[in-house]
């Protein structure tokens, strides 16, 4: 059986709204195909081994458990860096998406460093972003794909110039409420502002993101077989209505 290795950063620190939920998704879809997803937490003071997973997930938080984990995460910058330029797939939410940017400046003022793989930065306004959010992506080659999820953030994200988005936003905030932009992809690397958890209800995202584990781990991308996917596309759905009965982007 093929073993993909997933390291959980910080995640006694960084797991608000259910974001764990994302690592259970990514095991289950894993053992549908045949496939064994072995995670191992590696948070303060852990070594990030560069060339050891083919997964790397980070969870969002409150200002303050990001404030105690970010010089770590800073610090692990240029493992995280050479992992996904190798092909290690990467997802992070929210308070870890910042934090994999170069910096946040939070509420308080206080700058807490980043990992440095995002091109963007983020600076902690006084409106808090909140509720149900819609984002098309085109994160699959050819094709424009829904993402439905729930966000709840004070952090305004700038992207640079030439950073991509995860999607334009059709319903919600997104990364500062102005651009109509959500999230940030880069290489086999995707940062969002949606929780939920995320992948349940966008279950093609978790399969993407396994594909490219595959890759890491096999060297070639393989074809991940259909699921009877009825339940997700319900509560993807479900949950893309509430987005849209909220009345477009703000
Ligand atoms: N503390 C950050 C903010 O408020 C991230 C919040 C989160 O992860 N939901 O923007």
């Amino acid at each position: 059986m093929t073993e993909l290795r997933l390291a959980h950063l910080y995640p006694e620190y960084l797991n608000i709204y259910a974001d764990r939920g994302n690592i259970a998704v990514l095991a289950t879809r894993a053992a549908w195909r045949g496939l064994e997803l072995a995670v191992e937490a590696v948070s303060v003071g852990d070594e990030l081994r560069r060339d050891a997973y083919d997964l790397l997930y980070v969870g969002g938080g409150q200002d303050r458990e990001q404030a105690l984990i970010a010089p770590d995460l800073a610090a692990k910058g240029e493992a995280i860096r050479e992992a996904v330029a190798a092909g290690t797939a990467a997802l992070a939410v929210c308070g870890g998406y910042q934090l994999l940017g170069r910096f946040y400046r939070d509420r308080s003022g206080a700058e807490q460093p980043g990992a440095g793989l995002f091109p963007l930065h983020t600076v902690a306004g006084d409106r808090r972003m909140i509720g149900d959010c819609l984002i098309e992506s085109d994160l699959v080659a050819g094709e424009r794909r829904t993402v439905a999820g729930f966000e709840n953030h004070a952090g305004t994200t700038r992207l640079d110039p030439d950073a991509r988005p995860l999607g334009r936003v059709l319903a919600g905030f997104g990364n500062d409420g102005e651009s109509g932009f959500e999230g940030c992809r880069l290489g086999t690397a995707i940062g969002t502002y949606l929780h939920g958890p995320l992948l349940p209800r966008n279950p093609w995202l978790a399969d993407w993101l396994l594909e490219r584990a595959l890759e890491h781990r096999l060297g070639e991308a393989p074809e991940l077989g259909e699921l009877p996917d009825d339940l997700e596309r319900e509560a993807h759905l479900v949950a893309a209505g509430r987005a849209r009965s909220r009345g477009g982007r703000f």
